[in-house]
């Protein structure tokens, strides 16, 4: 059987999966990483996640010790099916149901999916990820309730006891730093400010208050109104 103090981050590079590593090496005594590669138009991504581990053992050497092994799934197969915003060199868009064109559907499905068949072979119980209800984009994946059917069905397809974490599925983006912050102070903050990607047009571009990005997507426009929402409600802490 696995190992409840083990587990596995879904871990792309970006603000969310950063606070979800912070948060998991807080809590589990050994914790690997696993990114998808599906083929984004902007491997910008896959860069700045070995950056940001590199700067969590370097800054945090609590947590160093708990880092284990990083992953990467090749999954173009399924980028292909996906030919969204992400994939393709299409402008930003609303499509049909109300949902951004930059949604590739059922993809936290099937990330969770490849990471529980990792983790099987790993050892890992626990499935990190940062899928949020609040500040709802309309992905009916990153839904609680989606996740719950989902983990049922991957502990009764698996044989095994897998727990899903979602630690940011009811924080704003506001409170995600604030989170961040009582997990590992301004050092914490600093790093996912800097190093941390989230751009759709996967710019690294000028140093905003808020970080890298193109400054427009609606990436970086959800990033920036988060953080400067927490700035001006005094940066306060959010507990895990
Ligand atoms: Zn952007």
């Amino acid at each position: 059987m696995s190992n409840p103090s083990r587990a596995l981050v879904l871990f792309s590079g970006g603000q969310d999966s950063s606070v979800c590593l912070a948060w998991a090496l807080a809590r589990y005594d050994h914790v690997e990483t696993v990114g998808f590669d599906y083929g984004q138009r902007h491997s910008v991504e896959l860069v700045q996640r070995e950056i940001l581990r590199a700067g969590f053992v370097e800054k945090f050497p609590a947590w160093a010790g708990r880092l284990g092994t990083d992953h990467i799934l090749e999954m173009h197969g399924f980028g292909a099916i996906g030919e969204t915003a992400l994939t393709e060199t299409r402008a930003f868009e609303m499509g049909e149901k109300g949902l951004p064109n930059t949604y590739v559907p059922g993809r936290n499905l099937v990330f969770l999916t490849y990471a529980a068949a990792l983790a099987d072979r790993r050892g890992l119980e626990s499935l990190v990820g940062g899928m949020c209800e609040t500040d709802f984009s309309g992905y009916p994946d990153c839904r609680r309730e989606s996740l719950d059917a989902l983990e049922i069905a991957l502990n009764l397809g698996m044989a095994q006891t897998f727990r899903i974490e979602t630690p940011l599925m009811w924080l704003t983006k506001a409170e995600t730093w604030g989170l961040a912050q009582s997990l590992g102070g301004p050092d914490l903050v600093n790093l996912i400010l800097e190093d941390s990607h989230t751009c759709y047009r996967g710019l690294r571009g000028d140093r905003h208050p808020w970080g890298h990005g193109c400054g427009d997507c609606p990436a970086c426009d959800l990033r920036a109104r988060g953080y400067s929402e927490w700035i001006a409600a005094g940066s306060p802490d959010v507990a895990p």
